[in-house]
């Protein structure tokens, strides 16, 4: 059986409901249909701002939150912006518990993770690089990032495999030192502006809470994705 719109929410949760019937090894855990049901209280209170819960591990948080969240947010055409501290997180979310989700409600709905700008590839430093001698980095490494940059449609610099410190990483890096931003020759291209765009139709953008903050408070402005609900 698959969720309705008329399924409660805590039938979700419990012992018998979708996700013991869906997942093995699915345990009923009270603070989790607890916590689930006073997110989507809190969401459908329009006097409310602001909610903050406190669960020990194990609890399953990131279901409690992202059930109700998601179910009222495609009802409603909201965005969700979920922070999270870490990249086993992210790749929990976005390579587990997001697809999972979907499969589950039976509802298409878009993520993707947003990572801050130094991950992504530079085109106008990595195509400046091509030649160049690199101290510490392997005499090929600029040859196979031209390569790397004619195949990849993210430009996440993640998919070279390169050892964390890799010098390539920080010359190829599109980190905001040095962005000639609406000056640039490859802003058409550019990796950092077409994520950001991709982000701005995902209705569920993961994000980390440095990222985020560098924006709020770190003299950028408004986050530059839009959101509704911040989890
Ligand atoms: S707009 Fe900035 S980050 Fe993008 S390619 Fe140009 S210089 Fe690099």
């Amino acid at each position: 059986m698959n969720y309705t719109t008329k399924t409660p929410l805590s039938d979700f949760f419990s012992s018998s409901g979708l996700l013991a019937r869906r997942f093995e090894g699915y345990e009923h855990r009270p603070q989790q249909t607890e916590l689930a049901l006073a997110v989507h209280d809190f969401l459908l209170d329009p006097a409310q701002s602001a909610m903050a819960a406190e669960a020990p591990p194990g609890v399953g948080k990131t279901f409690a939150v992202l059930i109700p969240s998601i179910l009222l947010a495609l009802t409603r055409e909201k965005h969700i912006l979920f922070l999270t501290a870490g990249i086993a997180l992210q790749e929990q979310l976005i390579g587990k518990d997001l697809p999972k989700l979907r499969s589950l409600l039976g509802k298409s709905f878009t993520y993707g993770l947003l990572k801050g700008r130094g991950n992504y590839a530079c085109l106008r430093r990595s195509f400046a690089l091509q030649g160049a001698y690199l101290p510490g980095a392997e005499g090929r490494a600029p040859l196979d990032l031209r390569r790397w940059l004619e195949e990849t449609e993210s430009g996440d610099l993640a998919e070279l495999s390169l050892p964390a410190g890799h010098p390539l990483l920080f010359q190829a890096s599109a980190g905001a030192r040095g962005c000639l931003g609406a000056a640039c020759p490859f802003r058409g291209r550019c990796f950092v502006v077409q994520a950001l765009r991709e982000a701005q139709d995902w209705q569920v953008v993961v994000a980390n809470y440095h990222l985020f903050f560098s924006h709020i408070l770190g003299g950028k402005g408004s986050f530059p994705v839009r959101y509704d609900w911040l989890v």
